[in-house]
């Protein structure tokens, strides 16, 4: 089956996802700031609307052009799991039950209020709502298991190779020293391996085809072995 998903890439280095549904497409991150223009021109190629902005979690360089977005779609969800929208708003705390590890990465906050928080397990369009914390507390990956792509959002790199955010990747170190909790982490990565994912779309690098061996390598990594 042909994947469903486009890829948009600013300077290669961060991305966003286009992924087609019966009534339009749903975008998965927003990239840096100033990525409206080259989100939209892909959006008028694909010759279908943006119908809802899901988000992975609350970094900058995922709700960068969120603002921006929000303002040129009038009606557009914008969806975020429950606990990352508290970033949105700038509200740093940490709950009770959660590891007390130090926020990292940038958290710029956002005008934009979500129309709908999510938990995992819920559904946006056609893509599972999977729970991937660990590089932020309400990190969440999209499963979409119409063709088994894995959306990990920073949950695993390919920019420098296979990488989880569990361990610094010195080819690209950036997805892991932005990373809250590295233990939550490798947790996660593990639960989306489980997924057996015919092809993995990152934030950063290119989409992997057939990744269950490098994302075993990484995950091997990340544990020492
Ligand atoms: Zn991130």
């Amino acid at each position: 089956m042909e994947p469903s998903i486009t890829r948009i890439s600013r300077f290669g280095f961060v991305n966003a996802y286009l992924i087609r549904e019966d009534d339009g497409l749903t975008l998965v991150d927003t990239m840096i700031p100033g990525s409206t223009k080259p989100i939209l021109a892909a959006a008028q190629r694909l010759g279908a609307p943006i119908k809802r902005i899901a988000l992975t979690h609350a970094h900058g360089d995922h709700i960068g052009s969120l603002d921006a977005l929000a303002a040129a779609l009038p009606g557009v969800e914008v969806l975020i799991s429950t606990r990352d929208a508290r970033f949105l708003t700038k509200d740093m705390s940490l709950d009770p039950g959660e590891p007390q590890s130090k926020l990292r990465g940038s958290y710029p906050g956002a005008k934009t209020r979500p129309t709908r928080t999510f938990e995992p397990g819920e559904m946006v369009g056609s893509l599972e709502v999977i729970a991937a914390p660990g590089h932020t507390p309400g990190h969440v990956a999209f499963f979409d298991r119409r063709d088994g792509t894995l959306l990990s959002g920073d949950a695993y790199s390919t920019l420098g190779g296979v990488a989880t955010t569990a361990k610094v990747n010195p080819r690209f170190p950036l997805p892991a020293l932005a990373t809250w909790d590295k233990p939550t982490a490798l947790r996660t990565a593990k639960a989306l391996r489980a997924l057996d994912p015919a092809r993995l779309a990152v934030g950063h690098g290119n989409v992997a085809e057939a990744p269950a061996a490098a994302m075993d390598a990484a995950i091997a990594r990340a544990e020492g072995r």
